[in-house]
């Protein structure tokens, strides 16, 4: 089989000037695509701004024979997000593929955390994948092509301590994905999300030191290349991905329980086994699908 390309296609790497970001970002542009390196250069926290780590990422690309150009706006302002998109389209002519892979962490218990801690962390991750897809989606829907991967976290998905702000934020993208999916269907816009796992500055401290050699960032970004290719048929999907390893995650509804219009608490306590079985689990496209139990019974 020939190897994947990305000859023609213009893709913007938010976040791409260290870690997950700056791999996908050298990945597509070895491989022919055209890339928006974004990074606003600050530090873990989203203190500080510094345009070197962008730049430096595009002198790689170049280096290597790639093409490429630096932004270093902020993801999380509207003018920002419009800055780094009008960068692909005055750079090269439109912009095909969108990577909102941008973050920064802010962790404190819950019972410690502020709401400036909570704003700025839903800041950057969860409106920063809003705004430049945002600025994004008219170019995408007229051309009738667009790909967008989102970077969720196994935190989100699954909870991890003193990460409120961040597990909120991520899991608020699962959402995000799956509504783009389906408004952007008609106009093949694909949009899928990854709850990576890899060795940055970012997980340094948290990740057991044994592991960092095998949780190179260059094992997450061979997902997100797939999905933003063009023969990527999948939409509104969620992989778990690093270390070599990759998996689907799944929102999946229980059998449920439901003889009778009317629920009294009792009958809850008195069905509970029921309630919460998983036995079978079925996995729905869309609410309206996943109405369908509800209209079976409201209708039987
Ligand atoms: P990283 O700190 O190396 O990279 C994040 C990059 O985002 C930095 O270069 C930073 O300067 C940039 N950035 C921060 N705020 C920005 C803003 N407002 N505008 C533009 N750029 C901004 O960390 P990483 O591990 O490579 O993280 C990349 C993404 O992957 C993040 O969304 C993170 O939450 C997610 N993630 C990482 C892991 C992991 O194990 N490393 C796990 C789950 C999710």
């Amino acid at each position: 089989m020939a190897e994947l390309r990305y000859d023609g296609r213009v893709a913007v790497v938010t976040g791409a000037g260290h870690g997950l970001g700056r791999q996908h970002a050298l990945e597509l542009a070895s491989r022919g695509a055209k890339v928006v390196v974004n990074d606003l250069g600050g530090d873990r926290s989203g203190v500080g701004a510094d345009a070197g780590p962008a730049q430096q990422v595009v002198d790689e690309i170049k280096k290597n024979g790639g093409e490429a150009v630096a932004n270093p706006d902020n993801v999380a302002t509207p003018e920002g997000a419009q800055a780094i998109v009008q960068t692909a389209l005055d750079t090269f002519g439109k912009v095909d593929i969108i990577v909102n892979n941008a973050g920064i962490l802010r962790d404190k218990s819950f019972k410690n955390m502020t709401p400036e801690e909570f704003d700025a962390v839903i800041a950057v991750h969860l409106r920063g994948s809003f705004l430049v897809s945002s600025a994004a989606w008219a170019h995408l829907r007229e051309q009738g092509y667009g790909r967008i991967v989102n970077t969720s976290s196994p935190a989100g998905l699954f909870g991890n301590f003193g990460q409120a702000n961040y597990s909120t934020a991520k899991m608020g993208l699962v959402g995000f994905t799956k509504t783009l999916a389906q408004e952007g269907a008609k106009y093949n816009i694909k949009a899928n999300a990854i709850a990576p796992v890899a060795w940055t500055r970012m997980t340094e401290d948290l990740l057991p030191a044994d592991f960092a050699d095998k949780l190179g960032v260059d094992q997450v970004t061979p997902l997100v290349a797939f999905l933003v290719h063009d023969t990527n048929e999948d939409s509104g999907e969620v992989y778990t991905v690093g270390g070599g390893r990759i998996a689907k995650i799944f929102v999946a509804e229980g059998p449920g329980y439901g003889q009778k219009t009317t629920l009294s608490v009792e009958d809850v306590r008195d069905n509970w086994a029921e309630i919460n079985s998983g036995d079978p689990l079925t996995v729905f496209k869309n609410v309206g699908e996943q109405m369908g139990p509800l209209i079976k019974q409201l209708t039987s």
